[in-house]
């Protein structure tokens, strides 16, 4: 015998094949929603419909934003001739939240892993190679130090430093496997800030 119903227990499935969330949160948020007034959940539930429909990314960047081009993008105040190279949108955030970095980014959605069969065709790099045709001068690689990280930062230089493009790495005060995200503003500029050629 079941121990909820059906309904319940789909919505318990769902909530926990989300990241983060283990069976007992699970559990805790589906009783949670159930006691929710419908509007409540209408309201949740068209949200994440709308944020799913709309959000896509960027044509430049490739960060995830409402419009066709994002507003870093857009923005003609940044430095157009320098591009960070991060590895998901959170890691832009973490950079984006210091509001001392004026260049613009490029998100990957991912790392080259060839344990795990990522490739370099895997990640958003045509689309970074695409852009480096006129005016840009730095691209400053800030995936983390993870393995991946690494052999994507290794990949990534080997590919630009050949259009005569300067090609820089952030410093290692991230700490090895470091997620960017966790990392506190000030180990984030420390990094920046003492970012060497490669
Ligand atoms: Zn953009």
């Amino acid at each position: 015998m079941e121990l909820y119903s059906g309904h319940i227990n789909k919505l318990i499935e769902e909530l926990a094949a989300l990241p983060g969330i283990g069976g007992k949160s699970a559990q805790r948020l589906a009783f949670y929603i159930i006691g929710m007034s419908p509007a409540r959940v209408k309201r949740l539930s068209d949200t994440i419909v709308a944020a799913k429909e709309n959000v896509h990314y960027c044509q430049v960047c490739q960060n995830l934003t409402d419009a066709q081009i994002c507003p870093i993008c857009a923005n003609v105040k940044r430095d157009h001739s320098t591009i960070m190279v991060v590895e998901n949108s959170r890691d832009l955030a973490a950079y984006e939240k210091t509001g001392k970095y004026e260049g613009l980014y490029h998100v990957l959605h991912g790392a080259i892993s060839p344990m795990l069969g990522i490739g370099p065709n895997d990640i958003r790099l045509k689309e970074l190679m695409s852009r480096l045709t006129d005016g840009v001068q730095e691209v400053i690689i800030a995936t983390n130090s993870s393995l991946e990280g690494e052999t994507t930062a290794m990949y990534i230089s080997k590919l630009i430093k050949p259009m005569g493009i300067k090609v820089t790495r952030i410093a290692s005060g991230v700490p090895v496997g470091g997620d960017l995200e966790y990392i506190d503003e000030v180990t984030l500029l420390r990094a920046l800030e003492g970012r060497t050629e490669v």
